[in-house]
């Protein structure tokens, strides 16, 4: 990665689709005015890919929010992701259709299979995603997914996966911020042409005490936040940041103007284990 990307940059999918290089995340945003407020701020202030999921309940509020941002939904990149109760067929097709209903929209940019191992399918998760995927790619195939991926998986639920699958993942989502990576996933998946979505790049809040990176941010005239998703972003990760702050939302996409020294990410990266917190998916209780 270089100090080229831009703040008008994407990265191109396997199959030529194009994905902004930050995405906003709405985990925890509420489906009420203050969740679209939050989104609709981001849109204004240039994010043009928002990350979403049945299960944070707050679908609603992304397609309200684009319909008061009065910007053009074929310019916004949009990423819903499978529930863990929805691992069937016929599941994965009726939910996917109230998420269309719910966002008010005729298609999604990217779906996601969001746990590859949820507590109610685990002494047959891999027939599951099995036909959660056929699911899918029947929807791809129809025009209304633009792009499918996993998000979780570690190399052996891929594995699994590509038993029976058709269309290849296009995307793995996985937990990734300082003090947290997971270079087995990331290179089996860099090897089957996935790119890598780096979610709480933050650390869902835990990065603001990491002294190492307070000490960047200081030497750069950067936060914190702009450190860490300048961080995710020249690891070639795409890092989806949240935050409902509407100064912050400004202040986490302003970070195309500085580039960070290969010293300074290495400092980073070698904080590699000091804050692990992603929950194994194999033994997760929902
Ligand atoms: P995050 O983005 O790592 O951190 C969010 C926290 O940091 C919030 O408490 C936010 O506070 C605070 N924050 C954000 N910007 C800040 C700034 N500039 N200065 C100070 N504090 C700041 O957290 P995350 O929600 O865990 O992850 C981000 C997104 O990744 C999610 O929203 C979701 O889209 C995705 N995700 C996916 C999965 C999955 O299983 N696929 C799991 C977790 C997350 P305020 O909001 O109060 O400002």
């Amino acid at each position: 990665m270089n100090g080229k990307i831009d703040n008008c940059s994407t990265y191109k999918l396997c199959n030529g689709i194009e994905i902004p290089t930050i995405g906003f995340g709405t985990w925890q945003i509420p489906n009420d005015s203050v969740g679209s407020n939050a989104v609709a701020n981001a849109l204004n202030m240039g994010y043009r890919h928002i990350d979403t999921a049945q299960a944070y309940q707050n679908e609603e509020c992304v397609g309200e929010a684009l319909r008061i941002s009065g910007i053009d939904r074929d310019t916004v990149f949009i990423t819903t992701k499978i529930a863990n109760e929805n691992h069937s067929y016929d599941l994965v097709m009726s939910s996917f259709e109230n998420s269309l209903r719910l966002i008010g929209t005729s298609y999604i940019d990217l779906l996601l299979i969001h746990w590859p191992n949820p507590a109610m399918y685990r002494s047959r998760w891999e027939e599951a995603n099995a036909e959660t995927w056929k699911a899918m790619e029947e929807l791809y195939a129809a025009g209304k997914v633009r792009a499918l991926g996993i998000s979780n998986f570690r190399a052996h639920h891929i594995v699994a996966l590509q038993k029976t699958a058709k269309v290849q993942p296009m995307i793995n989502q996985i937990r990734i911020c300082p003090g947290e990576a997971h270079d087995d996933v990331e290179d089996y998946c860099r090897s089957m042409g996935m790119r890598i979505e780096a979610y709480s790049p933050l650390g869902t809040g835990s990065v603001f005490k990491m002294p190492q990176i307070v000490m960047i941010a200081r030497k750069y005239n950067k936060t914190v936040s702009q450190v860490c998703i300048r961080w995710s972003i020249q690891k070639g990760y795409i890092p989806l940041p949240k935050t409902v702050t509407p100064e912050r939302i400004k202040e986490n996409y302003a970070v195309f103007d500085f580039e960070l020294k290969e010293e300074d990410m290495q400092v980073i990266s070698e904080l590699e284990g000091t804050n692990k917190n992603m929950c194994d998916p194999d033994t997760v209780p929902f």
